[in-house]
């Protein structure tokens, strides 16, 4: 069955030549009149809508309507934050004849409801690295312990805030305190990853970019999808300065260890309680487009994946600049 794309509004001279030369009998519209219009629909032949609220409501009533031409022994989990792995993943859900259940980073009731109905006794296969679909969810979804408890929150405790057993196993191998000894043993950890960023031209006009930034591999995928999320955001914020690894042989900074990130640090300055200045100038969010707003997407973004932003973190001093995963 080809998938046609669409406005809302108007088709394509294309489209309209697709559907003339094809014997189409039936057509399934996805989506209620805001996704595709009423104008469109009708000039498909024998159309029906396939509705729900939200994405995740409409791709379980997608796959309820269809659910005869599923084999039953395989469903695919992707991350519906965006439709990369989904579609990679389309291929062999085709070919295997399973349904692909999109996930947020927390289930849906809807989502949750057919998990609950439909996963039993099969195999259940992830599309995506943790970043994409949070261990939680995967283990709940392949052991079913979500059944006992409809409202359980699943929190992976690789993106809580704060140390945790977990996070330094994660990084380290261990749950144990152990860190890095020398710089080389540090670099050997270490991974160069490239980001979009907006960027701020001449005439005040964003304009997107890319950055380079080194962090440790355990992490990499985390901070690339932080960066990715920070860039298609609506606050666009602009970054002209993004810094992950430095050696720092006399301090304790998660810098060393590739697990904090400095963002435009003139404009978000270090300072101490006592008011000394450590690093950078001012924190103004008000009057400067680079400094890091509190409530804005860069922070709210790196918080969702577990990483604490120095600029409220602490009582001995503010980091505006500094985003950590361990939260040191
Ligand atoms: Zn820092």
């Amino acid at each position: 069955m080809p998938i046609i794309l669409v406005p809302k509004d108007i088709i394509s001279n294309d489209t309209q030549a697709f559907i003339k030369q094809f014997n189409i009998t039936k057509t399934y519209v996805i989506g209620d009149t805001d996704i595709i219009s009423e104008s469109v629909t009708k000039q498909f032949p024998n159309p029906e809508r396939i509705t729900g609220a939200t994405k995740y409501d409409r791709n379980i009533n997608i796959i309820n309507r269809f659910s005869a031409d599923f084999n039953g022994e395989n469903v695919l989990i992707a991350t519906g934050n965006n439709y990369a792995d989904a579609l990679a993943g389309s291929a062999y859900a085709a070919k295997t004849n399973s349904p692909i259940v999109l996930v947020g980073n927390i289930l849906s009731s809807s989502t949750r409801t057919y998990l609950n109905s439909n996963s039993s006794g099969k195999t259940v296969c992830i599309l995506g690295g943790e970043g994409a679909v949070s261990s939680s969810i995967f283990n709940d979804s392949s052991n079913r312990r979500y059944q006992q408890s409809a409202t359980k929150e699943f929190t992976n405790p690789l993106l809580k805030l704060g140390d945790t057993k977990e996070k330094h196993a994660l990084v380290f191998g261990s749950s144990d305190n152990d860190m890095y000894q020398s710089a080389s043993e540090a670099e050997a950890n270490m991974i160069k990853i490239s980001i979009d960023v907006w960027q701020l031209n001449a005439s005040g006009e964003k304009q997107a970019a890319q950055r380079t930034l080194t962090v440790n591999k355990a992490v990499a995928d985390v901070v690339k999808t932080v960066f990715k999320e920070i860039f298609e955001g609506q606050d666009k914020f602009p970054i002209y300065s993004v810094q992950g690894y430095a050696w720092r042989p006399d301090n304790t900074s998660e810098h060393k260890w590739g697990l904090a990130i400095d963002i435009n640090p003139n404009e978000n300055y270090m300072i101490t309680s006592g008011g000394v200045i450590v690093a950078g100038s001012f924190w103004d969010p008000a009057n400067s487009l680079y400094s890091i707003p509190e409530k804005g997407n860069v922070v709210t973004t790196f918080n969702k994946y577990g990483f604490t932003w120095g600029g409220n973190a602490w009582k001995s001093s503010n980091d505006y600049m500094h985003f950590s995963y361990l939260g040191k």
